[in-house]
C-alpha cells in the first residue's frame, strides 16, 4: 500500500524572506518574512510530513556573517513560524564560496543527501520543492522533486525553461496550489 506523504524542500532567500538584491541577510532585523509564508506553512503542516530549508549562505564564506549570526536569524524565523502554527524539521545551509566548488552549494545536491541521511523517512516521501532561482529548480529536478518557482520583482527575467516547474507569485498561493494539484 502506498502511504507516501510529502516532504517539502524550501529555499530561504526570496521564498521565506524578502531578498536583498546584491546583499546578504546578516542580522535578525534584516530578515523580513514575505507575504503569506507563515499562513502558507501552517496550511501545509497538515499535509506535508517534513519541512526542510535548504539554503546557500555564501555570506559566511565571505566573512560577512558568522555561523552564530545565521543561527540568531534562524531562531527569529523559527519562533515566528512555530507561533503561526507551522514547523520546520531542519535547516541545511552551505557556508561555502561558489569558488570552493563544494558538494553542498546548490545546484549540487549535497545538502539534500545529508538531510536524507539524517531523516531516512523523509527520503521515502514524495518531494516538493519551492525556490526562486534556477539553482533551486536544478536541484529539485536532480532529486526528483515536483518543483515550484517563486516569481518576484527581482527574478522576473530569469529563464527557468530548462526545468519542469509550476510558477507561483506568493507563498500562500503556493500552498493552495499544492493542496489542489495533489488533491489533498
Ligand atoms: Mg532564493
Amino acid at each position: 500500500m502506498d502511504n507516501k506523504g510529502f516532504c517539502l524542500l524550501l529555499d530561504r532567500d526570496g521564498v521565506i524572506n524578502e531578498l536583498l538584491p546584491g546583499a546578504y541577510v546578516t542580522t535578525p532585523d534584516a530578515f523580513v518574512f514575505r507575504n503569506g509564508v507563515i499562513e502558507g506553512l501552517a496550511k501545509l503542516t497538515g499535509v506535508c510530513n517534513y519541512f526542510f530549508i535548504v539554503t546557500n549562505q555564501q555570506g559566511i564564506g565571505k566573512g560577512l556573517m558568522t555561523e552564530g549570526d545565521l543561527e540568531a536569524i534562524h531562531t527569529k524565523m523559527l519562533t515566528a513560524i512555530v507561533a503561526g502554527g507551522g514547523k520546520i524539521d531542519g535547516i541545511y545551509h552551505c557556508p561555502h564560496l561558489a569558488s570552493d566548488h563544494c558538494s553542498c552549494r546548490k545546484p549540487s545536491d549535497g545538502m539534500v543527501r545529508r538531510l536524507f541521511a539524517d531523516f531516512p523517512d523523509a527520503a521515502r516521501q514524495a518531494l516538493l520543492l519551492i525556490g526562486d532561482g534556477a539553482v533551486d529548480l536544478s536541484l529539485g529536478s536532480k532529486v526528483g522533486a515536483s518543483c515550484y518557482g517563486m516569481r518576484h520583482q527581482h527574478n522576473v527575467s530569469e529563464d527557468w525553461s530548462d526545468f519542469p516547474h509550476r510558477e507561483v507569485s506568493d507563498f500562500f498561493q503556493f500552498a493552495e496550489r499544492v493542496l489542489s494539484e495533489h488533491r489533498l
